[in-house]
């Protein structure tokens, strides 16, 4: 089916450029053959898109409408929409012509060079857009933050988190001054990449100094805390890592699934279970989630019995209706049971587990990305901390 807005923008955009066209070579007094040649090109490039040869329409647009300083609004604004609409080699076609013109200038040149740049961020061709706008904040005034925070996005997406550290500090002037609300906690997400790889290659001092850098601009970053607290189990230091992850509930309780598994085994690691039952029973109390139940009825059943566990998980199902929670009171149940009773509880466990594994267990707020990983910046639209665990009957 034809785009009509496409169509019309695209119809109106060599309408415009055949008349602006036709006004300059009146201008320049240039006879009869070429404005011929100019009607000759309009019509062609109407018929191309009444056929949907969107292709050659623009080609006959890009011939037909000499750039010049009144045309070259109407080249951005159709390479831009092009873009918009995923033809992104047909938007780089438009600004690259653009860009060929030696008497375009210099501010338009510049102009046409920042939008190539988004071009190419858009195709994935992001060596390209680099070379583009790192050229742009060495010459350009105008245009030199717009560059920068392109630049910080083209190293989030090549995971380059020096240069995009770098990118952020240029972006606020000078390297230790405080950052804007808006960029404080993504410069702590860099801090926290170049931790995570710091960790992965046993470099615990660089992490250390990495994670004190992401607090430093984010004091309340909970992935920041998280790695601390991983940091200090790895340092044999269980106690610190109870402290510092207990941080984390009170900066924001949609991650406390995220801390449980770390948190009881440093417990664990020092043989303080009744500490880790205070523990959890608080944070039920004060931010209940069915992680945290059944971490309680795995202790209840580890202390007592299956009895006792099934019995508090029953009351607690009772206020707080869950799937995980139900399949983990049939689990529960079953070795307690015997038959047909036995083979129908196991028949259910079996579907309840079906329907856990199709339900995804995180949520993009911001454009409502699913999966079953939680991702600090979501893959799909780029935002950071917008990913959490889902919540209610399904979830958490
Ligand atoms: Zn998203």
């Amino acid at each position: 089916m034809v785009d009509l807005t496409f169509f019309f923008f695209l119809l109106a955009a060599i309408a415009i450029g055949w008349l602006l066209g036709r006004k300059s070579v009146k201008k320049k007094v240039r006879g009869n053959d070429q404005q011929r040649a100019l009607a000759r090109s309009y019509a062609q490039g109407l018929n191309y898109l009444l056929n949907e040869r969107h292709d050659d329409a623009i080609d006959k647009f890009i011939d037909a409408l000499e750039v010049s300083s009144e045309t070259f609004d109407t080249h951005l604004a159709l390479g831009n929409l092009l873009r918009k609409r995923g033809e992104h080699d047909q938007a780089i076609r438009v600004h690259q012509n653009l860009l060929a013109r030696p008497s375009l200038a210099r501010p338009n040149q510049q102009k046409a060079q920042l939008e190539l740049a988004r071009d190419y961020i858009a195709a994935g061709w992001l060596d390209r857009a680099e070379r583009l706008l790192q050229e742009l904040v060495e010459n350009s005034s105008d245009l030199r933050n717009v560059s920068l925070e392109h630049l910080v996005e083209v190293y989030r997406d090549e995971r380059e988190w020096g240069k995009a550290i770098h990118a952020v500090n240029l972006l606020h002037g000078r390297r230790f001054k405080r950052l804007s609300a808006e960029w404080a906690p993504i410069q702590a997400h860099f801090c926290c990449e170049l931790a995570e790889e710091a960790i992965s290659s046993k470099d615990y001092l660089s992490a250390r100094k990495h994670i004190d850098a992401a607090l430093g601009y984010d004091r309340n970053s909970v992935r920041a805390n998280l790695l601390w607290g991983r940091l200090e189990y790895l340092l044999s230091r269980p106690r610190e890592a109870i402290k510092v992850l207990q941080r984390i509930p009170r900066q924001n309780p949609d991650y406390i699934p995220e801390i449980l598994e770390l948190l009881i085994t440093c417990y664990e690691a020092i043989d303080d279970e009744s500490g880790l039952d205070r523990y959890l029973e608080s944070l039920q109390r004060e931010h209940p989630s069915n992680s945290v139940l059944i971490a309680l009825t795995d202790r209840i059943e580890q202390q007592q019995n299956e009895a006792a566990a099934a019995a508090f998980m029953g009351k607690q199902l009772a206020l707080r209706p869950s799937l995980r929670g139900l399949g983990h009171f049939i689990d529960l149940h079953i070795d307690s049971t015997q038959g047909r009773a036995r083979e129908n509880l196991s028949l259910l466990k079996t579907l309840i587990d079906q329907l856990i594994a199709s339900r995804p267990h995180y949520r993009c707020s911001n454009c409502g990305f699913s999966g079953n990983q939680l991702h600090w910046l979501c893959p799909s639209c780029k935002h950071w901390d917008s990913v959490r665990s889902v919540k209610g009957v399904e979830g958490e």
